[in-house]
């Protein structure tokens, strides 16, 4: 990864040039500029030379990750290693710019920072700066993200042949991590969801001791995490023979999203995404059941920007790589998700997570 590149172009953006220093304390963002995948650390980004703050219990690890960045050991928080070194800088110049991400410094952060530097140094809010551009993707990001997908969608294959009436869905849940595990994943890039009978009908119902019933649908949404990058799907099958009911909410939920798969294309708003699937699931009469957004941007996070809902005004470029992911759930009853992770390309979209979307019914 060219995380010299990154920066500069980060320092070069209007927001960050109003900064005499940026303060990235949110750690995937830190990792996506710097390399570094520990829990603990700050980055602080300046035109004369960016420097990574740890503690000692990453002395070896940053030092072997971290680029385009010089690496501080600190003995106390990397916060407070980094509010030492910009009092330092404050002695130079007065009225120093710092940039925070907002939406990741505590509070209390916040004011730890405002106590150890005011009045020397003004802090500055910012929000979303690193994130929007994380959005597009560069070629080995890309390369990884399709790596994970792989990995990812060959998951259901371990499940399926245990999806029948009395099994748990936290074996099923089981089944697909130890492949994961198995296939070279890190980690699961969420806990799996398992959703079996009426409990589907639950959108982020977890793996829980709950039964796979005689007769009713059973929802899987899962993705692993390889190479820092994660993976995102969710299929549905159907146990025993569908009702009709059953089958077409199935096919209204899948047309949802083909429609809106079709739709992705360069200079497209999100919103228009969003809108194509609402407007097939209206069509049937089942648009007020489809209770979230249709998708969220896929990364470093299982969500990032663009969110694609309704209204949303962020135009799709090449490069970036969102969830597709439209579904109804019927209290009570059950729900139907059908998720595809899609990279942008120059005149449309390739799907990334690609099995069969036939209703599978065991
Ligand atoms: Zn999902
Ligand atoms: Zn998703």
């Amino acid at each position: 990864m060219d995380y010299r590149t990154r920066q500069n172009q980060l320092l070069q953006s209007e927001e960050i040039s109003k900064c005499d220093v940026f303060l990235v304390t949110h750690l995937p963002n830190v990792r996506y500029l710097c390399g570094f995948t520990g829990s603990s650390g700050v980055l602080a980004l300046a035109p004369s030379g960016s420097v990574f703050f740890t503690d000692g219990r990453y002395t070896e690890q940053a030092r072997t990750e971290v680029a385009g960045a010089r690496v501080v050991i600190v003995r106390k928080s990397p916060l407070a290693g980094v509010a030492e070194w910009l009092l330092r800088r404050a002695q130079r110049k007065s009225g120093l710019r710092v940039g925070i991400e907002s939406e990741h410094l505590s509070v209390a952060s916040r004011a730890l920072l405002m106590r150890l530097l005011s009045p020397r140094l003004r802090l500055r809010n910012t929000a979303g700066v690193v994130e929007r551009r994380r959005m597009v993707k560069d070629a080995e990001e890309l390369a990884r993200i399709r790596s994970a997908a792989k990995l990812g969608t060959s998951l259901l294959r371990a499940a399926l042949p245990l999806v029948r009436p009395g099994t748990p869905e936290t074996t099923l849940a089981a089944e697909m991590e130890y492949a994961a595990r198995r296939g070279g994943a890190e980690e699961m890039s969420f806990p799996t969801i398992v959703a079996a009978g009426p409990r589907s009908a639950l959108p982020h119902a977890h793996a829980s001791a709950n039964l796979v019933p005689r007769r009713g649908f059973v929802l899987f949404d899962f993705g692993v995490i390889l190479a820092g990058y994660c993976s995102d799907m969710t299929r549905t099958v159907h146990v025993g023979r569908p009702t009709a009911e059953a089958r077409r909410v199935y096919q209204a939920v899948l047309e949802a999203q083909l429609a809106a798969i079709a739709a992705v294309r360069p200079g497209v708003a999100v919103g228009e995404v969003d809108r194509a699937a609402r407007n097939v699931l209206r069509g049937a009469g089942l648009a007020r059941y489809f209770t979230h957004s249709t998708g969220h941007g896929v990364g470093l996070e299982i969500h990032e920007p663009p969110r694609v809902a309704a209204g949303q005004q962020e135009r799709l470029q090449s490069g970036m790589v969102i969830t597709v992911e439209p579904g109804v759930y019927l209290a009570k009853r059950g729900g139907v998700r059908i998720e595809d992770m899609v990279v942008v390309t120059g005149s449309g979209c390739e799907v990334l997570t690609s099995t069969s979307k036939e209703l599978i019914v065991l």
